[in-house]
């Protein structure tokens, strides 16, 4: 899978992306990431990107043609790309849309600065505008960040253990069960001793409890979209936790 971003500032995408899985799943040829400055398409002498904004009013705004510029030329290369705007304004980022994204042969990210982007790069020039939350960033490179590991996680072959991806919180509507490593104790905090116990059943049923029990008490919303099975909604009722009833009320 091919990443293009188009940005302002393309060193604050450089340590993210030369560390850890990112970096080893460029090297293992399942991801590529090219970083575009959008500067190069902005017109001599000045180069500029970002302007004032028409009616008035405080701070800048980035300029519709360098962005059409980049985003047009990207296009026109293959493979078929899907283009996303980073925006606060956008629908939320979520493990879905991620597992989504990691379908596509191509996406560009275009990340906004000051202001905002001009209007018309989000009336012409995009596909999808993506949010990572609802709050204010001062750039849409962190954004871009944020969604390119998410989705690169998605990657057939990107995790060692694909178990592992779709045991996340998330994957399904439900959060991930606790996990523990060595040592067995520390500073009188030990290990729940079904772990140790060996009891391959035990430790899936507490598992499985520990997820319903996290995903209850923290985000009974999610409970709501789980699909639960009747062991687990016994189990919910005799914990009073509520079930997916519950958590519509
Ligand atoms: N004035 C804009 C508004 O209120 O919608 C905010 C502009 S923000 C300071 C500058 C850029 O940062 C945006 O164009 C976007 O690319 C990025 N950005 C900021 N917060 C974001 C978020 N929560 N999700 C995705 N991108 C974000």
């Amino acid at each position: 899978m091919i990443f293009d971003v188009i940005t302002i500032f393309p060193e604050m995408l450089d340590s993210p992306l030369s560390e850890g899985l990112l970096k080893k799943a460029q090297e293992r040829g399942l991801l590529q990431v090219r970083v575009h400055n959008l500067r190069d398409y902005a017109e001599e002498p000045h180069r500029k990107t970002d302007d004032y904004p028409f009616g008035g009013g405080g701070g800048m705004i980035m300029k519709l043609d360098p962005m059409a510029r980049a985003i047009e030329d990207l296009r026109a290369l293959p493979p078929p790309a899907h283009t996303l705007l980073l925006s606060p304004q956008g629908p939320p980022f979520t493990q879905d849309r991620a597992r989504g994204l990691s379908r596509e042969a191509r996406v560009i990210l275009v990340c906004g600065r000051y202001e905002g982007v001009d209007e018309r790069v989000r009336e012409r020039f995009v596909d999808e505008e993506i949010s990572i939350g609802d709050y204010v960033l001062t750039g849409g490179e962190l954004p871009s960040l944020v969604v390119m590991d998410a989705t690169a996680r998605m990657i057939p072959g990107v995790l060692g253990c694909a178990r592992s991806a779709e045991e996340d919180s998330f994957s399904v509507p439900l959060l991930d069960y606790p996990q523990y490593t060595r040592p067995e104790t520390f500073r009188g905090l030990s290990v729940p001793s079904v772990l140790l116990s060996g009891d391959h059943e035990a430790i899936r049923q507490w598992r499985r409890q520990e997820t319903l029990r996290r995903t209850a008490e923290r985000r009974p919303d999610l409970l709501r979209r789980a699909e639960l099975t009747e062991e687990d909604k016994t189990w919910l009722e005799e914990q009073r936790l509520g079930g997916p009833s519950a958590a519509e009320e």
